[in-house]
């Protein structure tokens, strides 16, 4: 009777107010653009390895969009990477959130007096600054940057966030009066039916699934525990949105059954987003979807408002009505009945079963783990890598190869792979690096004759040296005081650079998607002869040196 109750006040909340509006402030902040907003990515698409943290907004394939701060406050944090965010700005406000602002261009005088200065003062390129509060301080509406292209960015937008200044964790920006129009319902494509088999799930790494048919509704299963898994993705204008979808039920026999809400997440457990989603189905087909039930050791925290973990047990004869749905923020929603009959008989066992095999290692998701792979080669694994505990398979493949672990089971945290050089390999060990199966170098760090590297997913590792230095071509030579280089490396990667006009570091930009160096010659450096040079080093320190005169008129 209790429950009863309980689940009838739920959707008496659910009924008058499907999302939480009012835990977030939405009076406080204006949009980062003037004029039209147009949302291209949400809060919490399901990325690569990770939640999407914020909002992607459209600057109609251009740079240079004006950004506005979202509300008065100082810039607490500035980063200037090549990857990732690129140059990203943060704001921290009076009410208890940060705005985040990244992929962007360049910034305003006012700004980037205090950029340009630091580099100088580190001679890097990429930093990570903190200034005071009372130094850049900014009014709302105030221009703040030029949007961009920068980093792990994929064509020019604005990639915007809104943190609780005291977590550092992301809301969704939607909750706190930024408004996207979003017009249409979530989609429900394909559904999974999963069954629980502990001994699938320890050989396997995951539980056992089917696809179920789209055509039909009903389905005949043997008797067992089961939940199911969705494809899921919300569209706000036109068909081909592919935005996350941050509300989820599932209705038992029209009772709600479990509940998943996401309007705000840790950003250091974003990687947990791979056990959160079917890494598996991902590894294999590259579908990113939602489960629907609470995995081992999900410790996401959207299913506060849940009744249950999501799995029901189906018995002989009986006839269960499933009901999942799907609701965006503004509460379009989308409906999805299945029906799921237990047949002793007929039904269908769902199983993915690989077979037991001896050579496979325990590892165990609440221990470290150490394994020695063969007399050179040792795996580490810090306590709570795992998601459950597994049976993993550890091979020495070839004199310089090794399997580690199958690579459709995620990894919470890096490991060490660890490799014994020998002698000859000894001569040249800090020019060794640690490559996975797709030829990505981790280098590692060279001492008592091993190379450890630090990696983050199961799979095939190999041992390989790389005595190649980077390539440098001048693409432009001081025109107008503009300096351009192509820059690339053959194995490990660019490092860093260095550019000198007679030994004073003068910045360059390093944009490594298209693998170019740019900058300017500073007005300060005088009419005359100079000498130029540039250092470009990969990631096992092998230098690329160019030396040139400079005319300066
Ligand atoms: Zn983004």
């Amino acid at each position: 009777m209790r429950l009863f109750l309980f689940i009838a006040y739920l959707s008496l909340i659910f009924n008058v107010q499907a999302q939480n509006w009012n835990q977030f402030p939405q009076q406080d902040f204006i949009a980062p653009f003037a004029g039209k907003i147009e949302i291209i990515g949400t809060f919490c698409e399901l990325r690569p390895n990770h939640f999407h943290g914020g909002l992607d907004i459209r600057t109609d394939a251009k740079i240079g969009r004006h950004v506005l701060a979202i509300a008065d406050g100082y810039i607490s944090r500035i980063n200037i990477s090549t990857t990732g965010y690129g140059k990203a700005l943060y704001i921290t406000h009076k009410n208890g959130y940060t705005s985040v602002y990244a992929h962007l261009h360049d910034f305003p005088p006012s700004i980037k007096w205090y950029i340009t200065k630091n580099h100088y003062l580190l001679k890097t390129f990429e930093m990570e600054l903190y200034p005071e509060p009372d130094l850049l301080q900014v009014k709302q509406g105030e221009m703040i940057a030029y949007s961009g292209n920068t980093g792990g960015s994929q064509g020019p937008h604005l990639h915007f966030e809104i943190r609780e200044t005291k977590t550092e964790q992301p809301v969704n920006p939607l909750l706190c009066g930024i408004k996207m129009k979003d017009v249409l319902a979530p989609t429900i494509s394909n559904v999974y039916l999963y069954r629980k088999d502990s001994t699938e799930k320890l050989y396997n790494g995951h539980y056992p699934s089917i696809t179920l048919n789209a055509k039909t509704t009903t389905y005949n299963v043997k008797p067992g525990t089961y939940s199911f898994g969705a494809n899921i993705r919300d569209m706000a204008i036109s068909a081909g949105d592919n935005n996350g979808v941050n509300y989820i039920e599932v209705y038992k026999n029209n009772e709600l059954f479990y509940k998943c809400e996401i309007e705000k997440f840790d950003f250091a457990k974003n990687r947990m987003f791979n056990h959160y989603i079917d890494y598996r189905r991902y590894k294999q087909g590259g579908v990113k979807m939602h489960k629907l039930f609470i995995d081992e050791n999900n410790t996401f925290g959207f299913w506060n408002a849940s009744p249950h973990d999501g799995w029901f047990t189906i018995h002989d004869t009986t006839t269960t009505h499933f009901k999942i749905v799907a609701k965006d923020v503004y509460g379009n929603k989308r409906e999805k009945n299945i029906h799921i009959i237990g047949n002793a008989a007929k039904g269908t066992f769902i199983s993915n079963y690989i077979g037991y095999n001896r050579q496979m290692k325990l590892c165990l998701a609440n221990e470290e783990n150490r394994i020695q792979i063969s007399n050179e080669c040792e795996v580490f694994f810090l306590r709570n890598s795992f998601y459950s505990d597994y049976k993993l398979p550890f091979n020495k493949l070839s004199s310089n190869s090794f399997q580690i672990g199958n690579d459709q089971v995620p990894v919470d945290k890096k490991f060490d792979i660890s490799i014994l050089l020998n002698p000859e390999q000894q001569k040249l060990g800090h020019k060794y690096t640690i490559c996975y199966s797709n030829g990505k170098s981790f280098g590692g760090e060279f001492k008592n004759n091993r190379l450890t590297a630090k990696v983050k997913e199961l799979g095939n590792y190999y041992l390989t040296l790389d005595t190649i230095k980077p390539s440098i071509q001048t693409i432009s030579w001081n025109k107008n005081g503009y300096f351009s280089f192509i820059i690339r490396d053959n194995l490990s990667g660019i490092k860093n650079h260095d550019f000198y006009i007679d030994d004073e570091w003068v910045l360059l930009e390093y944009e490594y998607k298209n693998n170019l160096i740019f900058g300017k010659v500073p007005n300060k450096i005088p009419s005359g002869k100079h000498i130029v040079k540039l250092i470009v080093r990969d990631n096992r320190n092998n230098e690329k040196i160019l030396i040139q005169n400079l005319q300066i008129p």
